[in-house]
């Protein structure tokens, strides 16, 4: 039966924290109860983020695309998924990358040709649409690649840093705000496991 935009999300879909779109689709690995979880288990999981995060894609997703995501569409977003993860984790603190996953992105970024289209009817604001050459599912890999790419190199003014909460994996902008942690409830774990350090400086947290 296909997914309607009112089914309840599959149990176990990863928290959007309102990051940009390319730190959205690396914090699809989570921690629930110190265990980290994939958020692309499923098609049904995948389907619940693309049509979460369909707002902030160029690329036109229509619901008949979401519906026929099969083993194969959650299998390649894993991959570029965990590509890209790793190539941020390898930015943000200073290690060299893969050459297989610079490999594995690039190759997502030139699966699709897309460019945009000037519509400018009368009396209405011009618009630029998104004209791709690919199927949705393979449009949207290509151009989280090419988002991905452009976080990297800083093209996007994104300055991704990972949470230093206890037990926390996600990465945030710290361009929008000088912050160490990814969220509110990060920041107070993050504090009260350094007061109890301070407290207790001699035991494990
Ligand atoms: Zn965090």
């Amino acid at each position: 039966m296909p997914l309607s935009a009112q089914t309840p999300p599959p149990v176990g879909v990863p928290p959007l924290n309102g990051e940009p779109l390319p730190l959205e689709f690396v914090n699809t690995v989570f921690p629930v109860k110190g265990v980290l979880m994939d958020g692309f288990r499923t098609t049904e999981h995948l389907a619940w983020w693309l049509r979460s995060c369909r707002g902030s894609l160029a690329t036109h997703l229509p619901e008949s695309a979401v519906d026929a995501l099969g083993v194969a569409d959650v299998q390649c977003f894993v991959m570029l998924r965990d590509a890209s993860r790793r190539l941020v984790d390898a930015l943000v603190n200073c290690r060299e990358a893969d050459p297989w996953d610079v490999a594995h992105l690039n190759r997502a970024a030139t699966m699709d040709r897309a460019w945009p289209l000037l519509c400018w009817n009368a009396g209405e604001r011009p618009v630029a649409v998104h004209v791709s050459t690919a199927v949705p599912s393979i449009a949207v890999q290509s151009e989280i690649a090419h988002a991905v790419v452009r976080l990297l190199t800083g093209a996007s003014g994104v300055e991704p840093k990972a949470c230093v909460a206890p037990g926390c994996v996600f990465y945030f902008d710290q361009a929008r705000s000088r912050r160490e942690w990814c969220s509110t409830g990060c920041g107070n774990r993050a504090r009260a496991a350094r007061h109890y350090a301070r407290r207790h400086p001699h035991r494990d947290c």
